[in-house]
Parts: C-alpha cells; sequence; structure tokens
C-alpha cells in the first residue's frame, strides 16, 4: 500500500482526536511533546526527545496513537517512533498554538548512569537489613520484588514512579529500602528516604523558621526519592500542593520517585486527582498476603541471620497460624525464641501454643473473610443460587442480595473496589453504585438493616 498523506496536518487532526479521549495531564505530558517526522509507505515517524518518552509511549500509548491516525486517514500506519533532541516542529515551521510544553519536559536524554559507586553523597539514613538478599521471594511478592530490583538496576529508566502497595507488614518498608540501599551501595546515587509522616513534619517545621528553599533543596536534589506511607497525605492540602512540584521537578529531570501506600492510589481519600494520576503514570505493585511455604521460608531465613536453632515442627506451627503480617511473624519467632534461651527450656509445642495464644487469637480476628465466603453466605440468606449472585441476571430478586453482598465485600473485607468488581464480574464503577445504594438504604430500612446485620454475625462466626 502506497499511502501518500500530508502528515503534519495528519498529525494536527490525530492530536485532536487524542486530546478529546485522554485527561489533559496525560495529553500535555505526554502526546503534546510528540512531534511528526516522516512517512513511508504504510509507516509513520514520530519523534520524541528521550529515550524516556519512547519507551513509555511504546508501552502505553501505541495503540491508542495509531487509532487516531487510522481514524483520519481512514488506513492503518504503522507507527514507531525516533529519539530526536532537534525540535522538529520548529524545523518544519509547524505550530500548533498551544503551550510550549518544552520547558517542562527537557530535550536533554537523561544522563547516563554511573556504574562505579561515587559515594561522594552522604550516606542514607536506611535500615541495613533490608536488602534484596534477605528479602524472601514467594508468589504474593515476587511481581513487587521483580519491578523494585528493575527500579533499582536502572532508577528512572524502568519504573517511574513506582507505586508499591500493600497491607501492613507485608515487606512495603523492606523492599523500599532495598531499592535505596542497592541505589547507594553500588551507584552511589543521592537516595532520600523519609516517611510521609516526617516528610510533613519537616515541611511544617520549615515553614515555621522560613526555611522552605533548604527543604526544597534537599528533596529536589535526590536522584532517587523514596516516601513511604503516602496515604498520609490524605487530607493535607497544603502538603499535596508541595509534593506536586517536588514530583514534577524530579520527574521531569529523571531522578526515580518510589512510594509506598496501604492501598492503590485511587483508594487513598481526599488526594488531589492530579496525584493520583501522577502516582499511576509509572507502575503499581502489589504486596499481597504470603502463603504458608514463603511464610516458613521467611521463619527459616529469619532463625538463620539469628542463629537459632528452632524445631522445624515449631517453625512450621508458627507459620500456618501467623498469616496475615510478616512483623508479627518474626515477632512471635523472636517471642519463642527469647523464652527458650531465657529460661534455659527445651520448647514443646504446648509451650508454644501458649506463648502465642494472644497473637493468635488477634490473628483470627483479623482473618480475612474471603469474597467468596460473603458471596456465598448471603446467596445462602436470600435463598438464591450462588452463580446467581456472581452472574449477570438482572431480577431485583438477585440485583438486591447482590449488592448486598458487593457492600460486605467492600465493609467486611480490605479488597480494593477493582478486586470486588472482578470477583462480581462487574467494574469497580458498579460496586461503588452497590455500595452507595445499600449505605442510603440501610439509613432508612430497618428490616434492611436486621438482615445485614445477621449476615454480618454469620460471617463473624465462620473466621
Ligand atoms: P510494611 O512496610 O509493609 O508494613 P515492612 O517492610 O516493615 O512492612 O516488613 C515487616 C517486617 O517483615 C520487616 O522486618 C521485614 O524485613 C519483614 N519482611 C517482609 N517481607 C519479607 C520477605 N518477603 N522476606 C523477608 N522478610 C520480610
Ligand atoms: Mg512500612
Amino acid at each position: 500500500m502506497e499511502a501518500k498523506i500530508d502528515l503534519p496536518e495528519v498529525w494536527k487532526k490525530a492530536r485532536l482526536l487524542l486530546k478529546e479521549q485522554l485527561t489533559e495531564d496525560i495529553f500535555n505530558r505526554w502526546i503534546s511533546v510528540i512531534q511528526p517526522i516522516s512517512n513511508k509507505k504504510d509507516n509513520i515517524t514520530l519523534s520524541v526527545a528521550n529515550d524516556y518518552y519512547q519507551d513509555w509511549l511504546e508501552e502505553n500509548y501505541l495503540p491508542l496513537i495509531q487509532n487516531a491516525i487510522a481514524s483520519v486517514t481512514g488506513e492503518q500506519f504503522s507507527v514507531c517512533f525516533e529519539v530526536n533532541s532537534i525540535d522538529p516542529a520548529s524545523a518544519a515551521g509547524i505550530d500548533y498554538a498551544e503551550p510550549d510544553f518544552s520547558e517542562k519536559n527537557p530535550i536533554n536524554p537523561p544522563p547516563p548512569i554511573e556504574k562505579v559507586p561515587k559515594k561522594k553523597n552522604l550516606k542514607p539514613i536506611l535500615n541495613h537489613r533490608y536488602s534484596f538478599n534477605s528479602f524472601i521471594v514467594g508468589p504474593s511478592n515476587n511481581f513487587a520484588h521483580a519491578a523494585c530490583l528493575a527500579v533499582s538496576e536502572s532508577p528512572a529508566r524502568a519504573y517511574n514512579p513506582l507505586f508499591i502497595y500493600g497491607g501492613v507488614g507485608l515487606g512495603k518498608t523492606h523492599l523500599m529500602q532495598s531499592i535505596g540501599n542497592y541505589a547507594y551501595e553500588s551507584q552511589g546515587m543521592n537516595v532520600c528516604y523519609v516517611s510521609s509522616e516526617e516528610f510533613i513534619n519537616q515541611y511544617i517545621d520549615a515553614l515555621q523558621r522560613r526555611q522552605l528553599v533548604q527543604f526544597r533543596n534537599k528533596y529536589r536534589k535526590a536522584d532517587v526519592l523514596l516516601i513511604d506511607d503516602i496515604q498520609f497525605l490524605s487530607s493535607k492540602e497544603q502538603m499535596q500542593e508541595e509534593f506536586f512540584h517536588t514530583f514534577n521537578t524530579l520527574f521531569d529531570s529523571h531522578k526515580q520517585i518510589v512510594l509506598t501506600s496501604d492501598r492503590p492510589a485511587a483508594e487513598i481519600p481526599d488526594l488531589e486527582q492530579r496525584l493520583v494520576s501522577r502516582f499511576e503514570w509509572g507502575l503499581s505493585v502489589e504486596l499481597e498476603q504470603p502463603n504458608v511455604e514463603t511464610r516458613i521460608a521467611i521463619l527459616r531465613n529469619k532463625e538463620e541471620e539469628l542463629n537459632l536453632s528452632i524445631d522445624p515442627l515449631i517453625i512450621n506451627y508458627i507459620a500456618e497460624n501467623i498469616r496475615s503480617n510478616i512483623r508479627k511473624l518474626e515477632g512471635a519467632l523472636i517471642r519463642v525464641s527469647s523464652f527458650a534461651s531465657l529460661t534455659g527450656t527445651d520448647l514443646d509445642l504446648p509451650t508454644v501454643e501458649n506463648l502465642l495464644s494472644d497473637a493468635i487469637d488477634q490473628e483470627k480476628q483479623n482473618t480475612i473473610l474471603t469474597m467468596e465466603d460473603i458471596q456465598r453466605l448471603v446467596a445462602d440468606y436470600y435463598d438464591i443460587r450462588y452463580t446467581d449472585i456472581v452472574g449477570k441476571r438482572k431480577p431485583a430478586s438477585i440485583a438486591m442480595p447482590r449488592q448486598v453482598a458487593m457492600y460486605l465485600c467492600r465493609d467486611m473485607t480490605s479488597y480494593s473496589l477493582p478486586a470486588i468488581g472482578e470477583a462480581f464480574g462487574k467494574n469497580h464503577a458498579t460496586v461503588l453504585y452497590a455500595v452507595r445504594v445499600v449505605e442510603s438504604r440501610l439509613k432508612e430500612e430497618s428490616s434492611l438493616r436486621q438482615e445485614v446485620n445477621s449476615i454480618r454475625q454469620k460471617l463473624a462466626k465462620r473466621v
């Protein structure tokens, strides 16, 4: 196919289409910087300022861009990107009459990574125990682990920002600090680690002492900025504004940003949309609860690290009974071993059961109900089939219990809206709608309140 087109004209129209499809933020950052270069046969070459843009666009927006061009031309072109630091738009005299983003998106390629440690930077405040070596990998965390490794090997080139989320004690801080330790130890980078609470305190302090410039410099000159538990920025408007600018400064100069949170960015309450969207630019990875094999491996590793010698039966007992939190798992091991060394007795299972009874009771209270537990019990309660609860049929006799089940999943488990949606074959918006409907009906209808309470009690007995 020989398709002769007026490329600047086509790109102008395709841009307009893309502008309609994307948020302003994403359009401005990723699309407006693209320049058309050439068109040969069924191929179009577009140019971007550096390989960071190229990788990102290829991975995330290529189909969308190809579709936009196809809509304009009526022909399918394959699109490729080329890195070109000369501004071809000005050379070709193209004027999009758009704001100039070149200042925000410097055309310098990211500086080459120095592999040789320089150690000119101050040692970051990191816990040395937190390294990739001491992190046990299993199905609950292998994706997050791989992403963190990739980021530590090529900061700002692999995924930026990297957003790690998951429940308490599942290894977020450990992984984040492993990135920091690696980037400092092997590449001599300037690594800045701070919890978001500390970040907020330092900011308030800087405001009071009129030392905002120093505060900004400290964070904006980091090569790798690690902010732990970013969910605490919730509702802190002025802090969010400040962090927004720090984020942009670092991102625009190709510095790595890593964030952790106890939930996905979109679920952090009262977090500005522009921050949510930035947090989602890179890669989000979840840490899940480890399975029993991983828990055993973590305990064995800890046993070795602390030079302990514990009966494998006891290790298994701890791993089987403490599931939800690795910090507690380690705590149980230490409790048991210190008892043994303090009393000089050999440990047996009844003693261990006794020592850990409080921790295990607490664990039972926290044991996570599965969504299937809820779906089955609600189906049972309303005398409908389980397959109806998770199916597509819409009669009110089914739709209402399904909404109640979604509401209870939201209320009684820590699953995210998209995860709940998936369990019901629906999207997150449907779940949110169901939750709101049930919440407002619960305020009005005492009969529904009684039903939901009685389902809750039955569910509570299960765990
Ligand atoms: P979070 O920040 O998610 O609350 P942490 O990173 O503080 O959790 O982890 C809690 C404890 O569990 C730490 O001592 C950490 O070293 C340990 N830990 C977590 N995950 C692992 C793992 N996969 N392998 C070894 N230790 C782990
Ligand atoms: Mg933590």
